[in-house]
């Protein structure tokens, strides 16, 4: 972060996804923000007991953070709570999925970079998860395939990625890691229509429509675990807590 002049103050929107504990009371927080990205919040003092902003210097805090800038580093002013994501702790299995949400956003959230839709898509899928209406596998394959299209990496649905003819209803499909996409041609993982059109779905439609849609059971594992592949390729990354889920 870089602040010229003595006294920049500056308000962003986030949610805390990493806590360091720095010198003998302070904690350094890592904000995940709508308006600059990945960010880190000098929080003074908030390991004495009684301080002002220890509500705010906690994992989850989502919330408004007022800083002021000294040598170059934000130190944290105020904060305003903006949705009490603090109900992810409660189950252990809703935390993993939770931190593995986290995880996923800020590999790919840059620094300084303003990251409206991955922000949203983020704290959606988090309060999704915290309700516990939703299956969490689904709403991770969502985040995922969701990921990879804002990333301008989502996979080809809608003409085959072996013979380029257009896919339509009358094919079977699979999905090719490889290649990136559906395929008509019977090569990778067979995959129904219902999970074709999810994906479809996740990758093309507006924000606010890609958590309404229904899968079979049968078709859950599928397409859980084609959105873990393709998000892995698509970051060069082995996100590791998908191994502790697994092993729930
Ligand atoms: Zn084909």
């Amino acid at each position: 972060m870089i602040c010229f002049g003595i006294m920049e103050y500056i308000k962003v929107k986030g949610i805390v996804c990493k806590i360091t504990e720095y010198k003998e009371s302070d904690k350094i927080l890592t904000v995940l923000t709508y308006e600059k990205g990945k960010i880190q919040i000098v929080a003074k003092g908030v390991r004495k007991k009684g301080a002002a902003l220890t509500h705010a210097s906690r994992l989850f805090y989502c919330g408004q953070f007022e800083c002021v800038c000294q040598n170059n580093m934000p130190i944290l002013t105020g904060a305003t709570m903006i949705q009490d994501f603090f109900g992810l702790t409660n189950r252990i299995e809703t935390l993993y999925y939770a931190s593995h949400f986290i995880d996923l956003c800020s590999y790919f959230i840059q620094e300084e970079q303003p990251s409206q839709d991955i922000m949203s898509l983020l704290l959606n899928s988090l309060y999704l998860l915290m309700r516990n209406e939703s299956d969490p596998m689904l709403l991770t394959a969502i985040i995922q395939f969701r990921l990879s299209a804002i990333e301008g990496a989502a996979p080809i649905t809608d003409f085959c990625v072996e013979c380029n003819k257009p896919l339509d209803d009358g094919c079977s499909f699979c999905f090719s890691l490889e290649n990136d996409g559906v395929t008509c041609c019977n090569r990778g993982i067979s995959i129904s229509h219902s999970v074709f059109r999810a994906i479809n779905q996740i990758c093309n439609a507006d924000s606010s429509k890609i958590y309404f849609l229904s899968i079979p059971k049968t078709d859950l594992t599928v397409i859980y675990d084609l959105s873990c592949k393709y998000i892995e390729k698509i970051a060069g990354k082995h996100f590791e807590i998908l191994d502790r889920i697994q092993e729930l």
